[in-house]
């Protein structure tokens, strides 16, 4: 049998902790011992000066790297040997380089697995000390409530920079340092340990301690507040929350002021329902739909049937597609929210100050309202890339396409992730001939690659032009005819179109509203903190216009804590809470995903087991003619704990809700195994998968024995 290297460190560690104690080594680093000795030592130290400091340096170094007790002693006895200038050098560099070694073998030892095992849990501790680690580790370094070799070993399975350990420490240890080597320097008269730090002098190493945190804590706050200091807050407020946009996130946060009883305002400058409802996941999904039946009559014979085929016209289609959005509508309706408490104004809102937003109601009226809290929902639009030659030709884009009433002989998509994929597999089977342009090495990037694989080899099947490594260059318009132009590998690609659709991302809106003139700081998106808050601490942001995921249910989820903490602080706030978030590609076959996939694992070092159920095997999937794809779970090692879970296949997006409560609800692999799931369900997926890990983890001498009795029971 082979050992890890971690196993072997282990060992060599445990020895030599046993021979400490063993040989009972502790008795020469005692007060008591030091004293005895001192004249022996100081004598030595003045014929081999180099020597006593290179031996104990390196003794320093194995007492602190060890962990075991005894540093403070030496502290002292590195004064009575070495002076108060010489003892401080040397203890310094040890005591520094010592506790390093054990903050690296804890890390080495542990690191991976704390993190691997808590690393979710543990998103906010490593968000704070990416942050304020130093500053943290500062303070406990002065402050002395903490035993320093736990401050090396806690300090090792977080994720603090080792630099940073060594120099906070080095820095941050110095004080005392100094204060014990200076006692060594009078050895003799030390009675005891507890008697060298005066109150005064441990009363300065505590103030010490805090004080850069403190300082840091009050310049946040003294900038939190400073960015409101051209204004003058109203004395009373005409509402609790104005509410910016009345899209997903608008509309949830409104609906949820209102059930918690504040008078809230919700501005919508164009439709109720924003993107999803108008532009986003409803009309796509509802094309989808049309879509999937002609691919079920493409495919009759696989139902049995000698051939079927579909009269339909395109217009008619895209028809059905605004009646479900028409169905759906009154689910976002003025009425609604008027109904549930919500003062709906139909308009555009300007913030104007931190606590006043401007609304221009479509009738011409202006007001001013004023508001405690702001929430900015103002959503995002599509990324139209400034191709040479793009402004000559009408591009579709997620927010025009629903328009279309005549079907694109030829249709170029460009881009290659969620919205291109669903959009060009949907046009192929309305009949368009589809050419889906990406530039990276494969569609779906953000997905493993054999997800990239399945979904290109049906899309191929289907008559889908898939092309990657192709960057768009330009688009000319010559004698009528439209053409994209792309390079791959070094030459050009000419795509002749009709109709061009431009999928490549979504970009926050930022402009226009005010955010500029207040000084609300944005990037891609608006920048909030863990709260929701921008650096105005009554203003907040929420959904597609916040990021950092661009869906209608994190868009929602972020609603509910923008809501409660703009309305709660600073009574409670609630850090919004990003560790199990789902998501699914409405392709077929339908790509679905909750935490880690493969990619992410190996990229972030997360150690982790990797389990598939293929769904070629099930019943259900059989029976459905839709035997394809796999059910893919990523585990802590050894341990049935879910770190991530991709489905491909039919239903892969109603699938994932299992492990979504799972990983939310820390249920593991086992649980799901132990649970009956219908027969014959896709959902049995989930259950076999649960039973592959469960193979791959019998314990087999265990079996082995009882394989033993078994035979033993028959005679
Ligand atoms: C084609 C497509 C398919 C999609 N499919 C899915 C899917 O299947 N699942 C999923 O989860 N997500 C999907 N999404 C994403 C989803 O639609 C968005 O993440 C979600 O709609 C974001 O909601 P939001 O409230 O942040 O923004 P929006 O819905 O964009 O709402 C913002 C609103 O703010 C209004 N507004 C902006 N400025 C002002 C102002 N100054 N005054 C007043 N009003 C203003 C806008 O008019 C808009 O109505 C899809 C998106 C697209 C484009």
């Amino acid at each position: 049998m082979r050992l890890d290297k971690r196993w072997w460190l282990l060992l060599v560690l445990a020895g030599l902790l046993a021979l400490f104690f063993a040989l009972d080594l502790g008795r020469f680093l005692s007060l008591a011992a030091v004293k005895s000795s001192q004249a022996d030592l100081q004598a030595w130290r003045a014929a081999q000066p180099l020597l006593a400091a290179v031996l104990f340096f390196g003794g320093y170094v194995a007492v602190t790297a060890l962990s075991v007790p005894g540093a403070v002693v030496m502290t002292l006895a590195a004064g009575a040997l070495f002076g108060l200038g010489w003892g401080t050098l040397i203890v310094s560099f040890a005591s520094t380089l010592g506790a390093t070694l054990a903050f690296l073998a804890a890390r080495w030892l542990l690191g991976g697995w704390v993190q691997s095992r808590f690393g979710d849990r543990l998103a906010t501790l490593n968000a704070g000390i990416a942050k304020d680690g130093g500053y943290y580790l500062f303070t406990l370094r002065l402050v002395p409530a903490v035993p320093f070799f736990v401050i090396n070993l806690a300090m090792g399975v977080t994720t603090l920079r080792t630099w940073t350990f060594y120099w906070v420490s080095q820095l941050g240890m110095l004080p005392g340092t100094l204060v014990y080597v200076n006692a060594g320097t009078q050895l003799a008269r030390i009675e005891s340990l507890s008697g060298i730090v005066s109150p005064g002098v441990l009363g300065s190493l505590v103030l010490l301690g805090v004080f850069p945190l403190l300082t840091r804590k009050l310049t946040e706050m003294f900038q939190s507040r400073k960015v409101y200091a051209r204004w003058k807050p109203p004395k009373t407020f005409d509402r609790n929350l104005v509410v910016i946009g009345g899209g997903s996130a608008g509309l949830v946060t409104a609906y949820i002021a209102a059930a918690i009883k504040a008078k809230v305002t919700l501005v919508e400058k164009h439709k109720l329902g924003g993107d999803c409802l108008n532009t986003g996941c409803v009309p796509s999904k509802a094309l989808i739909r049309s879509a999937k039946f002609l691919s079920h009559v493409q495919r009759a014979q696989e139902f049995g049937m000698r051939g079927a085929t579909a009269d339909f016209d395109f217009g008619e289609v895209m028809e059905r597609v605004q009646r479900v959005i028409k169905t759906i509508e009154p689910h976002d309706s003025v009425e609604r929210y008027t109904g549930l408490g919500v003062d709906v104004a139909q308009g555009t809102a300007r913030i104007v100050s931190p606590w006043q937003v401007e609304i221009t109601h479509h009738d011409g009226r202006v007001e001013v309202l004023t508001t405690r809290a702001i929430v900015i929902a103002a959503g995002a639009r599509p990324f139209v890339p400034p191709i040479p030659g793009i402004d000559t030709v009408e591009v579709l884009t997620s927010d025009t396409v629903w328009q279309l009433r005549q079907r694109p002989e030829r249709l170029v998509v460009l881009g290659g992730g969620p919205i291109g994929s669903e959009l060009a597999q949907t046009f192929a089977r309305l009949g368009s001939r589809v050419t889906q342009v990406e530039m990276a090495p494969r569609i779906l990037l953000r997905e493993d690659p054999e997800v990239s694989e399945l979904v290109t080899a049906r899309f191929r099947a289907e008559g889908i032009s898939v092309l990657v490594e192709h960057k768009a260059e330009r688009v000319e318009v010559i004698a009528g005819e439209k053409t994209l132009v792309a390079t791959h590998q070094g030459r050009e690609v000419r795509i002749p179109f009709d109709a061009l659709l431009v999928a490549v991302g979504r970009v926050a809106n930022l402009k226009g509203y005010g955010l500029e003139e207040l000084g609300v700081s944005t990037g891609r998106t608006v920048e909030v903190n863990g709260y929701l808050q921008t650096n105005f601490p009554n203003i907040y942001a929420a959904g597609d216009v916040a990021g950092p995921y661009q869906f209608t249910h994190t868009a929602a989820h972020q609603a509910w804590y923008a809501a409660v903490n703009a309305l709660f602080d600073p009574f409670k706030k609630f850090r919004a809470d990003y560790r199990v978030i789902p998501w699914a590609t409405f392709v077929e076959p339908e790509v679905a995903r909750v935490g880690l996939n493969e990619l992410e694992a190996k990229e972030r070092g997360i150690p982790h087991e990797v389990t598939v159920y293929g769904l070629d095997d099930l019943d259900r999937a059989i029976a459905d003619s839709e035997a394809h794809g796999f059910v893919k779970v990523l585990t802590v090692p050894g341990k049935d704990r879910i770190l991530g879970v991709t489905i491909a296949g039919e239903h892969a997006g109603d699938l994932l809700a299992e492990y979504v409560l799972a990983m939310k609800h820390g249920i593991g692999l086992n649980k799901i195994l132990g649970t009956i799931h219908t027969y014959p369900t896709l959902a049995e997926a989930n259950k076999f998968v649960a039973g592959n890990w469960k193979r791959a983890h019998a314990p087999q001498a265990l079996l082995a024995w009882v394989e033993r009795f078994h035979a033993w029971r028959r005679g």
